[in-house]
């Protein structure tokens, strides 16, 4: 199916060489492209090594071998390369795309991000997409000449996948399209998919490991049954972890070729000339209708039984307390905050800004730091 050198990029791909640019015009670089560039300072940064204790669906300490947004960022570059490589789409972009795409994630999961949202609905609210681009746009601190990481647009196209308009007005180039309603380019589009392969499928495998779902619950999933039956065909007697891992490899395949296929199609049918054509066409990277429909189904599943299940829901409502409760009380006190995220004045547009330096204080937190922060805060024994 593949070639194993990089094959010629396709006309419609990002071409390096025809990058919009980073906000702080930078020398070219030497040895590598503008787009392994951005590869690269997203693996050295301060943000991306914080992913290995941020949680998914579990929480870190619950389990050594579940998923942790590292983990997963890891899987979401591996299918996302794949794909690209398939569609001759630019895979160092789409690395770049999905290694970055969770950096602005809070600690505890979708739950620590709701509750930062509410926390935030007087000062702009919180999303972790437009966090994930303030982390590389503003907050990391690794460079003389700048703040953040200076990536290139596209890079930063890709990780701003979702955007409320409110927002996006406030952004400039980079929200754009959400007020125009055009798409990004390929690789961005690749990855936002590759993401979704990557839970859907690491998420029955975590949920199966913690006992939390049931092998005779997942054979109520077609998608789930059928690949199960198939590995069991080719290894009878096959059981265990061996049995899950043959069928979640299967399912995550099926996704793979039919993206692959499908976008090839839809491609083909568009017959864009450049990323700049991409940009105005319909969304090109898709699965199959009929693989759609068993991906919602599969969705719903994991809803249901595993993201819903109590023992889930008790951590996600002690997760909510622990950032509910933080957000308070630094709020309300900012010189509980290391002087760095204390911003002084006590107008109105102080007092924005000092929530959002308490809300970037905490969604850089770890889960174990958030845990150790709040017993700082609310134990009279600790230090
Ligand atoms: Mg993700």
């Amino acid at each position: 199916m593949t070639q194993d050198a990089p094959l010629q990029l396709a006309p419609y791909a990002a071409h390096a060489a025809n990058s919009a640019g980073r906000r702080f015009p930078e020398p070219a670089p030497g040895s590598r492209t503008e787009f392994q560039r951005d590869r690269d300072r997203i693996v050295h940064s301060t943000a991306f090594r914080r992913l290995e204790y941020k949680t998914q669906v579990f929480v870190n300490h619950e389990g050594d071998l579940f998923r942790t947004r590292l983990t997963h960022s890891i899987e979401v570059a591996q299918i996302a390369r794949s794909c690209a490589r398939n569609l001759r789409l630019n895979e160092d972009l789409v690395e770049a795309i999905s290694l970055a795409h969770d950096l602005g994630h809070t600690p505890f999961g979708h739950a620590g991000q709701d509750e930062l949202n509410s926390c935030m609905k007087d000062f702009g609210g919180f999303e972790h997409n437009l966090q994930s681009l303030r982390v590389v746009d503003d907050l990391e601190q690794h460079y003389g000449a700048f703040d953040g990481l200076n990536l290139t647009f596209e890079t930063r196209e890709g990780i701003l996948k979702h955007c409320s308009l409110a927002n996006a007005r406030q952004l400039g180039a980079i929200g754009q399209r959400f007020i125009d309603k055009k798409q990004p380019g390929l690789e961005a589009q690749l990855a936002n998919l590759a993401d979704e392969i990557a839970y859907n499928n690491h998420d029955i495998d975590d949920g199966l490991r913690s006992g939390l779902l049931t092998l005779a619950q997942l054979g109520e999933v077609d998608f789930f049954a059928r690949h199960q039956r198939e590995a069991e065909q080719v290894y009878p007697g096959i059981t265990g972890r061996r049995a899950i891992n043959e069928t979640v490899r299967r399912m995550i395949n099926a996704l793979i070729v039919d993206l692959i296929r499908t976008s090839q199609a839809n491609i083909a049918a568009a017959d864009p000339k450049n990323i700049g054509d991409v940009r105005n066409a319909p969304p090109l990277i898709g699965f199959s209708e009929p693989m759609r429909q068993e991906a919602a189904i599969l969705k719903r599943f994991l809803r249901q039984n595993l993201y819903r299940h109590y023992q889930v829901n008790r951590m996600t409502s002690k997760a909510r307390r622990i950032i509910a409760e933080l957000f308070a009380a630094f709020n309300a006190q900012a010189n509980l905050l290391p002087p760095d995220y204390q911003v002084g004045g006590e107008d109105d547009d102080a007092r924005r800004r000092q929530a959002r330096q308490v809300a970037d204080y905490i969604a850089g937190m770890t889960d174990r730091y958030a845990m150790r922060e709040h017993r700082r805060l609310f134990m009279v024994e600790e230090l």
